[in-house]
């Protein structure tokens, strides 16, 4: 499956590496960009100081009611917005997105600050959060030490002398990818503890490529002049790194780091293939490592990584296992152990001296990103504390932005969409009875989750001590690690949450068959528990709406109900499927926001259909909350004009014209105004507006896309 719902540019993963382990946002996009299974987005939400009651709760701001509702909808709901907002410098876009990004940030910085200032009892979770943060915040601390916190790894990196002793030390390296499919650049395999692609009953180990320090494979194996001229610097930096460890000869230990690595970037799998879910799926029992993959000592590896009575892996690019296997045995093991040096001093590189995170900057900030300057301390603080105790820190911002009582709302909002959902696929023409019958079956066992886990998890064998920022990391990705190993011996948990509450957005979990929404996603305007309902459901209804229609789509349909692989549409049901979707293509196809460039209907196909659902099913649940009384009125609007203005209010986005063109090329989705016009296909939205022919958006019942 193609990872689907983001940016998948390069610029995205160069900068995505540089921040992987303090971003969580630019986690979201390296999750993206190499996940097989989970889809993450982020949702524009856009902030409200404090939680409105009713009958304060303001009329939808922002429109332009000069405009005519069914000539231009968009600008009619965004008018007033779109006047006044301007893009902030250095920006290419501005939306409510990036808003409330800044206002979610603001809070949780606001958090874990307070959380540090405060002291709190030994053992709480405040006290986790705050003395965390406090040491990373500690740099003279970071800098009175030195490099001593490495002593003890570096040791037993020199320690290695032949094949078992270097397969054992890698075995140390296999780290738990805690949010599931965080990309590895610092060890030779990723792991995942996850349901089998095919075996929904047991977890098993997931196995995938790693261990390169670039962002993808053809940075190493690309000819070109600008390939040739980054692999240089890529070189020049290890130098660096293994001159700051004192490692005498470093320029050309560094070409021969750089030359293990190219070896490593040839056994990858080409990226197509790498993403590609059914390539990915290869059982290897433990008997098969030596005999499919020789070389590594497997019996030292497995042990060393806590794997030693593992029995089941599923191996996602063979050709990488086979191949690092024989470079253990064909490279020289001093090439290694430089290899292992140069990724440890990367892998800590923010909790120790500023020497080192300097000249990781200089390399994946400046030049593989083009950052200016390095981001403040107390950012990377942040990042760091919400990366290592993630549901912690969820767990003080739930507490006061997102209490059980907003759990409970948004709760009931995600029952209505499953009931509207049903209805609708009982009602579809194109699908097969037996395709409904699983597609119903699939939707009675999709677990839909809002805001946070029903149980968080538990810190407490996690010890956090003030003043200790290197030990702190090592012993929080120890106790993930083994969290994550533990799971091994457990019952597949379809609830286990892959983000933070505190991080804006959701994830579509095909295997297990489960999404979630974040507390952060489920915040004003998408969502307010003390609000207006109708815009709740136009807002964020027909966002969680859209999400879920994508695990019954021609994403979702190749997983079953319990998660397993295995498509259930029938050939015939995906040609009525792609017959009725031909008339959005050529909807779509009208829309040219400039003169030698319209929207190219068929790159957009898959996430328009998501949305004209979406707003479909949320306008059938919102009808069904209302349970047959009307809706009041409020500020002039009726319930059903407000939820189509929240509606078309979730799309506005100002942007640069090359921003503008360069997603029209690219993106898979609509840009906001054209996004919000799928309000042309549904009949409810003609009577609220009273749309009627001579409209410019209007179209004659036959012309609407009826899909889903
Ligand atoms: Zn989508």
């Amino acid at each position: 499956m193609q990872p689907k719902d983001a940016g998948t540019s390069a610029d995205a993963s160069a900068s995505a590496n540089w921040f992987r382990s303090s971003s969580p946002a630019m986690k979201s996009l390296v999750i993206v960009r190499t996940a097989a299974m989970a889809v993450v987005f982020a949702w524009v939400v856009l902030l409200s100081a404090a939680v409105a009651v009713l009958a304060q709760t303001p009329i939808r701001d922002g429109l332009d009611r000069s405009i005519k509702p069914g000539d231009d909808f968009f600008r009619y709901a965004n008018g007033g917005w779109l006047g006044t907002a301007e893009i902030p410098a250095g920006q290419s876009s501005y939306d409510t997105r990036a808003i409330v990004s800044e206002k979610t940030n603001g809070r949780v910085r606001d958090l874990i600050q307070e959380a540090a200032a405060s002291r709190l009892p030994k053992g709480s979770v405040g006290q986790k959060v705050g003395d965390y943060f406090a040491s990373f915040m500690d740099e003279d601390g970071i800098e009175a030490r030195k490099l001593t916190p490495l002593a003890d790894e570096l040791a037993l990196i020199s320690a290695i002398t032949n094949k078992a002793s270097l397969s054992a030390y890698l075995g140390t390296t296999l780290n738990g990818e805690v949010e599931g499919l965080v990309s590895n650049s610092d060890h030779i395999f990723g792991l995942w503890v996850n349901q089998g692609f095919e075996d929904a009953d047991h977890n098993v180990v997931h196995l995938w490529q790693g261990g390169l320090g670039l962002p993808d494979r053809d940075n190493y194996l690309d000819s070109s002049p600008k390939m040739s001229e980054l692999r240089a610097k890529y070189q020049t930096h290890i130098a660096a790194v293994l001159k700051v460890a004192s490692i005498a000869d470093s320029e050309t230990r560094a070409a021969h780091v750089l030359s293990l690595e190219i070896r490593i970037a040839n056994t990858f799998a080409p990226d197509a293939d790498a993403a590609d879910v059914f390539k990915q799926n290869n059982p290897w029992k433990r008997a098969d490592f030596p005999v499919k993959a020789p070389g590594m000592e497997w019996d030292a590896y497995f042990k060393s990584a806590g794997l030693g009575g593992q029995s089941d892996f599923i191996i996602w690019q063979p050709s990488a296992v086979t191949g690092v296997s024989a470079l253990v045995a064909s490279e020289s093991i001093d090439a290694w152990k430089d290899y292992l040096r140069f990724h440890l001093f990367e892998h800590y590189a923010s909790v120790l001296p500023k020497a080192v995170a300097a000249e990781r900057f200089a390399f994946y900030g400046s030049i593989l990103s083009g950052a200016q300057q390095a981001p403040e301390r107390k950012e990377l603080a942040i990042a760091a504390t919400n990366g290592a105790l993630g549901q912690a820190v969820g767990q003080l911002y739930t507490k006061r932005y997102f209490p059980p009582e907003a759990k409970a709302k948004a709760q009931v909002m995600a029952g209505d969409l499953i009931t509207a959902y049903r209805a609708r696929i009982s009602n579809l023409t194109w699908m097969s009875p037996t395709t409904k019958e699983k597609a119903d079956a699939k939707l009675s066992a999709l677990e839909v989750i809002v805001g946070y886990p029903n149980t968080w998890i538990d810190y407490s064998a996690l010890d956090i001590v003030r003043g200790d920022a290197f030990e702190n990391m090592r012993r929080a990705e120890g106790f993930l690690r083994l969290r994550n190993l533990a799971k091994l011996k457990q019952a597949v948990e379809p609830v286990e949450w892959p983000i933070n509450p505190q991080t804006p957005g959701a994830v579509i979990m095909f295997s297990p068959n489960a999404e979630f929404f974040t507390a952060a996603i489920l915040q004003p305007p998408y969502f307010d528990s003390m609000g207006d309902s109708a815009s709740n459901y136009g807002s964020a209804g027909a966002g969680m709406a859209h999400e879920i229609s994508h695990s019954f789509d021609e994403l979702g349909n190749i997983y079953d109900a319990r998660g397993r692989l295995g498509g259930w549409w029938t050939a015939e049901d995906r040609d009525q499927y792609h017959a009725a979707a031909a008339k959005l293509v050529t909807q779509m196809n009208t829309y040219c926001p400039f003169a030698d460039i319209c929207i190219n209907g068929k790159q957009v196909l898959t996430e328009s259909i998501a949305d004209l659902t979406g707003l479909l099913v949320a306008h059938d649940a919102y009808v069904l909350s209302l349970k047959g009384k009307p809706d009041l009125v409020i500020g002039g609007l009726s319930g059903e004009q407000r939820f189509f203005v929240a509606f078309a209010q979730r799309w506005r986005k100002i942007q640069s014209e090359a921003a503008l063109r360069k997603q029209i090329a690219t993106d898979t989705h609509l840009p906001g105004e054209y996004r919000s016009n799928s309000v042309r296909n549904v009949d409810d939205w003609y009577k609220a507006y009273d749309i009627a022919p001579g409209d410019k958006l209007y179209l004659k019942s036959e012309d609407r896309v009826r899909i889903w």
